[in-house]
């Protein structure tokens, strides 16, 4: 502090103490010829008499009349009671002048909650509002005029940032304190206990006055909030939605690996690190490859599902990170039971979801908005190059159409039909890649939900596009996309408009989108022209 109350303080502590100890234990008996025996109320010598404690009267002071009946009452120590006193005031004088500087700062700003000890303002801390949102700084009012526990706040937070105000028991102290709170009330900055571990260990952090085991622990404090469907079906990949991420110390760039994606930290929630430009992603991250039932002896099949992932600190333009957590949860999921439909590519009542009970209207709604487009490799003139890569869904826009009065969600395996010229059924030309798996609709709004808004087509499945231009003089009539809710290709398991955490009615009928008249022009073009290119 190097202030001058400084000096005083230590000055009034060393001659408070000295006075003290003179006061209370210089007057001993027996030592600096003081005699070994004395009477307890007017100190008279009793040396000679101290052998006739054990008769029934035991030794009575010929002075005052005291009568004393074991050997510790002739030897008490005499404390000067006066001097005792004055030397707690001068104590009192040291700790007084050794806060002075903090009640007196800025106009007597801290007001006299600047008195109290640290370590007792730290033993407050659990006291505090740990509300979401409860954190809130008083306008207006000078800090002496705070409510008592905005003050503990501010002045925990005040002095612990302040290298000089923090002794090592107030380090420890607090580190203690914080040990033994939940993540979920350490990371969040909003609450008002939340603040102060938030606001501390951000600052020790930056000021680098963290301890090393410390440092390693608060490193890894995090608090994650996950949105998982209630049920699923078995064998389904697991997605969930991160509502919410934080970390006790945010100083530096952070990424998260869960399951087999990286995830960069931003504003308190994760996004793909490696979300490419164009990509559209649905806000879900991947848990698990599939969700298996194990334990079918069990009356309700609710299954545990744990939950992996390393956090990682680092510095994102040199693309460097090194992990400084771990993630370990475990979530309760409960396995769905389908009531068999009557078509197999039909989903059947689903114990806890609601199947959509207008299946024609809707079937009519997503028809009338959903346009399905080829997606194209294109050169830099704008030449299409090759045969469509993908197929990319739109919405239309139309004010007028049919509205919905309750959201749902339908998705599966995506197949492109092709009709040709005189042919009843359709062939088979391409599946789509299974990652994407369907749309949700919720008021009125579609939201893609998958991990891109074009999905790609693999070719291994289906006739392919060669197929086409091999039927010499036959016309391709018509193309459309089919996706089928229960069908084999999304994954290993079945409904995949389940994987959806927010579903709230399930499309239960396969569905079907046709090209519009300009699309297939622009198909049959490259069709007709092949293989001049
Ligand atoms: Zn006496």
């Amino acid at each position: 502090m190097g202030s001058p109350w400084t000096a005083i303080a230590w000055t009034l502590t060393a001659a408070g103490v000295a006075m003290f100890m003179y006061a209370a234990f210089w007057d001993r008996p027996g030592r600096r010829g003081r005699p070994a025996y004395r009477c307890r109320r007017c100190w008279y010598d009793l040396t000679g008499t101290a052998d006739r404690l054990g008769s029934l009267q035991g030794v009575v002071c010929p002075e005052c009349g005291r009568a004393h009946h074991s050997r510790r009452a002739l030897r008490r120590t005499r404390r000067k009671r006066w001097a005792v006193l004055v030397s707690l005031g001068v104590l009192a004088g040291a700790y007084a002048s050794s806060v002075w500087p903090r009640v007196s700062a800025y106009g007597f700003v801290n007001g006299w909650v600047g008195a109290v000890p640290t370590p007792a303002l730290i033993l407050m801390v659990p006291l505090l509002d740990d509300t979401p949102g409860s954190y809130a700084r008083p306008q207006g009012l000078p800090v002496a005029r705070w409510p008592l526990m905005e003050q503990v706040s501010a002045q925990v937070v005040g002095r612990l940032s302040t290298e000089d105000e923090t002794g090592w028991f107030e380090h420890w102290l607090f580190h203690r304190v914080a040990r033994v709170t939940p993540p979920s009330v350490l990371t969040d900055g909003t609450s008002k206990r939340g603040h102060v571990f938030t606001s501390v260990y951000g600052n020790w952090a930056r000021q680098r006055r963290l301890w090393s085991d410390e440092e390693d622990w608060a490193r890894s404090v995090y608090f994650m909030q996950l949105e998982l469907p209630e049920s699923l079906p078995q064998m389904s990949p697991v997605h969930a939605r991160v509502t919410s991420f934080r970390r006790l110390v945010e100083d530096r760039a952070c990424r998260v690996r869960l399951h087999e994606r990286v995830y960069e930290v931003r504003r308190g929630t994760l996004l793909p690190a490696d979300l490419e430009y164009r990509e559209r992603w649905d806000g879900t991250v991947r848990l698990s490859d599939y969700l298996r039932w194990v334990n079918s002896m069990q009356a309700s099949p609710r299954e545990m599902l744990p939950i992996a992932g390393i956090i990682f600190e680092g510095d994102r333009t040199a693309d460097i990170w090194w992990p400084v957590g771990e993630i370990r949860e475990v979530h309760g999921v409960n396995i769905v039971h389908e009531t068999p439909g009557t078509r197999t590519d039909v989903i059947g009542a689903i114990e806890g979801y609601r199947l959509v009970e207008d299946v024609d209207a809707i079937r009519a709604w997503v028809q009338s908005r959903i346009r399905v487009e080829f997606e194209w490799e294109q050169d830099r003139i704008g030449n299409r190059i090759g045969w469509p890569k993908g197929v990319v869904f739109r919405m239309q826009d139309l004010p007028d159409g049919p509205g919905l009065d309750a959201g749902f969600t339908f998705g599966g395996s995506i197949v492109l039909m092709a009709r040709l010229e005189g042919q009843e059924d359709g062939v088979v030309i391409a599946s789509l890649d299974p990652t994407w798996w369907g749309v949700r609709v919720r008021d009125g709004f579609v939201e893609f939900v998958g991990h891109a808004q074009w999905v790609g087509f693999e070719e291994a499945d289906g006739m392919g596009f060669e197929y086409l231009t091999g039927l010499h003089e036959v016309r391709v009539e018509s193309m459309w996309i089919e996706i089928h809710p229960k069908g084999g290709v999304v994954g290993g398991g079945e409904y995949a408009p389940l994987w959806d955490p927010e579903v709230e009615r399930v499309f239960p009928e396969p569905l079907r989108i046709e090209f519009s008249e300009s699309e297939m022009g622009g198909l049959r073009e490259k069709l007709d022209a092949y293989p001049a290119w």
